[in-house]
This record gives structure tokens, C-alpha cells and sequence, in this order.
């Protein structure tokens, strides 16, 4: 497992959040940086989503530290944690602001943590926000410590854990993927996994450009299903959600707030800024991208370019991706017949060549005014979350991958890949691992040739699909 450790001056909750992170309730969070609780480094299995890592809290060195510098425990340090771990997460106190002692962990780690991936965390963020502006402040402040954008978190409430998870799971997931041995590869989360967050339902996105429908598309939707949870004032607007039922499935809306909120100040412009942050991508499993069909009827291309980024992204964050045509009852006219037509080829075309490496990303034609087209919406969304939760049988993937090669012919038969071992690490979205034997290696061609055919032959159309290879063991 990849090992992640938790590091800070005295007292800014390292234990508090190494306790959130394996989930044990029992250890005991002293206040008074004198008080010291454990003597030892910490270690644990930490869960966050479906994210399996190894804990390591550093707490314990504090009382070797004679003086109030870390430099005292420099040398425990390095021996006990540095060569164990990958990635460390630096504590600072959001609400004290950084001190100079937090200065000096950073130098510390500059130093000695050189190969070490570093995520600040400023703990203790819950009474932060962000319409006093306390909350960028803090952020700001800590941003100074050189490494990258800081994550507020409360370890106590559990406040902005899945940010954490956010931050944490592209770092671990590469990682994985790099060190993978067969024994590491029933430990990465999978949809099947008896762990809470991967039984969250489904968490749908519905983004797109102010007035393009998404608020009425939104009621059409929950009109016809139980509303589990109204809009409930959170901490911050992020934490604002919509969940109902479709179909006996729970469905939660995420950042339904957030655009809510905006397109009232927005109306008009035609700025995706909500959208664009990569943020509401990352937590949702499905986005709904909404266009509007008057719109494309009346220009050359179907999307704007606000709207090929967004689609563009989603994809590349892994996310599956609807797109949803609203408005279809302004083009029914029959003066206007031709440009129906127009806009129903256009639009899977231009979704086809802006993003050519996802094919079959579905298209549904609706009209949330009136109600006309809802269901199809939901359909595509469940669907697609299906195929993204997708998990092969490694047995029935090697039969599959001796078909396929078997159906293809290489021109030049020594440039045919020697496949020893095809298995898919994790899914949502699924991911997959060639494992080529000996010097050989996949070229690009080969590896589209086989996520084309894996698609095609499993009905993975419309996700993101990634083959990975490795030399087979
Ligand atoms: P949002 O900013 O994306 O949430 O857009 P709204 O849902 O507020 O809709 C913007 C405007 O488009 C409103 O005046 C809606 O009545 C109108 N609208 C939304 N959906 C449709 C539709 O299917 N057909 C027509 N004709 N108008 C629609």
C-alpha cells in the first residue's frame, strides 16, 4: 500500500486526523502540546472513499523533540518515517495561521523529503469561510509554504475530507499503478467494495452554460421522483445537496446548489466559470452536460468552447459523460424541420471529433419545459454509471484477449504484442493492465486497438476506458 504520513508542528491535530483516517475512535486527542499520548509513530490502514492507504502519524516524535524545534527530532524522523512513506501531508492550523514553527516543518521538508509528494492541509478550517473571506485568507497564507494549493479540512467534524480524497486519489492511484504487483491489485478500491463512499449513490452532475435549462430540466426530473433531501444550508455551498430516487436508485445532485445560486447573478453572460472548476468534476460520477438546440440551430458548431472544455474534462477526470439537448420544442416548427434534423446530426458528430477518444458518449433530445425527454435522461445516466462501475473477471478478459488477438493480424508479425496477462485494477472508471512479457511494448496503436475492442466488445461506449502496461512479473 502506499504509505502517506502525517507531519506538522505540535498540537495542529495530526492525531485528530490520523484517527479520522483509520476510522478508530478510541485513541484519545490531547490539546495541550505538552501532553503527549503516544511515544511511538502511529500506523495504520487508512480509509477515505474507497482509497486504501498506510497512515503513519508522527505525533509521537514531538517528545523527542527537547526543544520546541523540529530540528531535534530531524534524525528520528528521517530514519523512522521519510523511508517508509511516499507522500506526506503537512498540518498547519488554519485558524492560528502560520507560525514560525510551521516554517521551519516546511524548510525541514524541502530538505530531507525530497522524494516525497507534499499536500498542505490546514486543519481546523470548520469555522473558516468563505463569504467572510477568512477561509482564502488562510488558504493564501499557506499557499506561501511552496507546496501547491493547500487543503482545508476539519479533522474534528470531518469537514472537507472529500476534498482530501480529491487531492489524494489521483497521487495513489498513479502510484499504484506504478509499483503494481498482483497481490496490490485486489487492494484498490473497486465499486464492490464494502466501504461507505463507494456505496454513495449515484452523484450526478448537471452542468452546462447559464439559460441552457438546467434548473428546469432539474425540476422536470425530480417532479416524477421522491425528493430525499431538500437543498439543506450546509457549511459552505459545496456541502449543498439534492438527493432523490429514480427508478429505486438514490441519486445525489452535486453542486445543484452552487449553480442554482449563480445563474441568478449569471443570467445572461455567457461565462462556464461555475463549470469549469475542475472541483464539481472530480466529485461527481456522472455530468450531464446541457446544451440548448436554439442556440446550435442558429450557429455553425454545436458546442461553444466553454462547453468542449468542460466535456473535454470530464472525460479526462475519468468522469462518464451525458450530453442532453434541451429546448427541442422551439425546433419543432415545420419551417424549422430541416434544422431538426440539422441539430440531431450535428450534435453527435461535433461530441465525436472534440473528443475522439470516448466513442459512443450518449445524446439525449429533450425539452425540460415540457417535460418531454426526462426519462431518457435518467436512463443514460444510469446506464453510463453502470458501465463506469463495470467489473470484468480477469478469467473471461483472457479469453477475450486471446480472441481478439487472434482476429487481428499484425503486418509484421514480430511487432505483434505478447500479451501475457490482461486484468482490470479498478473500475469507476475501469481501468485496465496489459502485462507484456519480456523487452516488448504496447505502441499506441496497439493500445487503441485493444480499448477500441474492449469497448466495442463490452459495451463500454461512452466512458473512459484506460489500459495501462506493465512487464509481466
Ligand atoms: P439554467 O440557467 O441553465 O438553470 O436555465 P433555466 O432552467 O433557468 O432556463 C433558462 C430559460 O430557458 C428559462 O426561461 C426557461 O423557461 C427556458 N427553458 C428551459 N428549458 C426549456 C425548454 O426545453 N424549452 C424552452 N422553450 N425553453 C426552456
Amino acid at each position: 500500500l502506499p504509505t502517506v504520513v502525517i507531519i506538522g508542528r505540535p498540537n495542529v491535530g495530526k492525531s485528530a486526523l490520523f484517527n479520522r483516517l483509520i476510522r478508530r475512535r478510541e485513541a484519545l486527542v490531547y490539546n495541550t502540546p505538552n501532553d503527549h499520548v503516544t511515544r511511538d509513530i502511529r500506523d495504520g490502514v487508512a480509509k477515505l472513499g474507497d482509497l486504501r492507504f498506510r497512515v503513519l502519524d508522527s505525533a509521537g516524535l514531538e517528545a523527542e523533540a527537547s526543544s520546541g524545534s523540529v530540528l531535534g527530532r530531524t534524525a528520528a524522523m528521517t530514519e523512522n518515517v521519510l523511508t517508509r512513506s511516499q507522500f506526506a501531508l503537512f498540518l498547519v492550523d488554519a485558524r492560528d495561521g502560520l507560525q514560525p514553527m510551521d516554517l521551519d516543518v516546511g524548510k525541514w521538508l524541502r530538505k530531507h523529503a525530497t522524494g516525497i509528494k507534499t499536500l498542505v492541509v490546514m486543519n481546523k478550517a470548520e469555522l473558516l469561510d468563505d463569504i467572510s473571506g477568512s477561509l482564502a485568507a488562510a488558504a493564501g497564507e499557506a499557499y506561501t509554504l511552496g507546496f501547491g494549493d493547500p487543503i482545508a479540512l476539519s479533522a474534528e467534524t470531518g469537514f472537507g475530507m472529500t476534498e482530501l480524497y480529491e487531492a489524494l486519489r489521483p497521487l495513489l492511484e498513479d502510484y499504484v499503478l506504478r509499483v503494481l504487483k498482483d497481490e496490490d491489485i485486489d487492494k484498490i478500491g473497486s465499486c464492490e467494495d464494502e466501504d461507505i463512499e463507494s456505496k454513495l449513490p449515484l452523484q450526478l452532475a448537471i452542468v452546462g452554460r447559464p439559460n441552457v435549462g438546467k434548473s428546469t430540466l432539474l425540476n422536470a426530473i425530480l417532479q416524477e421522483n421522491r425528493v430525499l433531501v431538500g437543498p439543506e444550508a450546509g457549511l459552505t455551498r459545496d456541502s449543498i445537496r439534492v438527493q432523490f430516487q429514480y427508478d429505486g436508485r438514490n441519486i445525489y445532485l452535486v453542486d445543484t446548489a452552487g449553480w442554482l445560486e449563480r445563474t441568478k447573478q449569471e443570467k445572461g453572460a455567457s461565462s462556464l466559470s461555475i463549470m469549469q472548476s475542475r472541483k464539481h468534476l472530480m466529485r461527481a460520477h456522472v455530468v450531464a452536460l446541457v446544451l440548448d438546440a436554439e442556440e446550435i440551430a442558429r450557429a455553425r458548431r454545436s458546442m461553444k468552447h466553454a462547453e468542449v472544455v468542460i466535456a473535454r474534462r470530464a472525460v479526462e477526470e475519468g468522469r462518464g459523460l451525458v450530453v442532453v439537448v434541451n429546448k427541442m420544442d422551439l425546433l419543432k416548427g415545420k419551417q424549422n424541420s430541416k434544422i431538426y434534423e440539422r441539430v440531431i446530426k450535428a450534435v453527435p458528430e461535433e461530441i465525436q471529433t472534440v473528443i475522439p477518444q470516448v466513442s459512443g458518449i450518449p445524446v439525449v433530445f429533450v425539452s425540460a419545459l415540457e417535460g418531454q425527454g426526462r426519462i431518457a435522461v435518467m436512463r443514460e445516466v444510469v446506464d453510463t454509471y453502470e458501465k463506469w462501475c463495470l467489473r470484468l473477471p480477469t478469467a473471461r478478459l483472457n479469453r477475450w484477449l486471446r480472441k481478439v488477438m487472434s482476429r487481428h493480424s499484425w503486418k509484421d508479425q514480430a511487432a505483434q504484442p505478447k500479451i501475457k496477462y490482461f486484468t482490470q485494477v479498478k473500475a469507476r472508471p475501469p481501468t485496465f493492465v496489459a502485462f507484456v512479457s519480456g523487452k516488448t511494448r504496447l505502441s499506441d496503436t496497439d493500445l487503441r486497438f485493444l480499448t477500441k475492442s474492449l469497448k466495442e466488445d463490452f459495451n463500454l461506449g461512452g466512458i473512459p476506458v484506460r489500459i495501462m502496461q506493465r512487464t509481466a512479473p
